[in-house]
């Protein structure tokens, strides 16, 4: 099973996939955020703690990260919200330009520079960050910088009742466009489609200052 153990590479070093399947069937809260489990049978990652019926381990697979399981091809639980998972310092103390890099990920530091940027501020050549990023977190640092961005303007749509320009915005996109491109590719779904019609034609929610 060469896929299988690909994705075991994936995982933090502590884990093995024995100890997340026990995790993931007991939703222990202990191993929330530091991995995701992907169920092939219906293309949607999750949480340890998700409250929907547990699939069957053998359609399971495990990521050490969102953006690593979205790379496999799996769709974020509309019901877990990986979104909202907590971060995931155990692992990340243990690879020490992985979690820095990461750090400056989570602060927006490729919505800004560019990967080879990222890499000098590192102090790492441009492909041994590709392959430090691939060992530990199963995910290129732009990969992670695009699940981040998808993740925050997820967590603005459910928890405010923004323009979705102005959250594009907020969340990293340079435009709106790059927005509704990369949200779709991870959701299947546009970004308006979330938002709730109330149904009485006039909103009551802050204006932005333009457009
Ligand atoms: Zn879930």
């Amino acid at each position: 099973m060469a896929a299988a153990s690909l994705h075991l590479q994936t995982l933090p070093p502590h884990l093995d996939r024995g100890t997340c399947d026990r995790a993931r069937l007991a939703r222990d809260g202990r191993f929330d955020g530091l991995f995701f489990s992907g169920v092939r049978s219906t293309r949607i990652y999750c949480r340890p703690v998700c409250p929907v019926r547990p699939a069957r381990s053998e359609n399971v697979t495990f990521y050490a990260t969102a953006a690593a399981a979205e790379r496999a091809g799996f769709r974020p639980c509309l019901r877990c919200r990986p979104e909202t998972a907590p971060g995931s310092p155990a692992w990340m103390g243990t690879a020490t330009t992985v979690a820095r890099g990461m750090r400056m990920i989570d602060e927006g530091y490729l919505d800004r520079a560019s990967v080879a940027d990222l890499a000098k501020a590192l102090g790492v050549g441009p492909r041994h960050l590709l392959r430090l990023f691939m060992r530990h977190a199963g995910a290129s640092p732009s990969e992670l910088a695009a699940t981040k961005r998808v993740q925050k303007a997820k967590r603005l749509i459910d928890g405010t009742d923004l323009p979705l320009a102005e959250i594009a915005f907020s969340a990293g996109f340079t435009s709106v466009r790059r927005f509704n491109d990369e949200f779709r590719a991870i959701y299947k779904r546009a970004p308006s489609s979330f938002r709730r019609s109330t149904g009485n034609g006039t909103s009551k929610r802050r204006q932005p200052s333009r457009l």
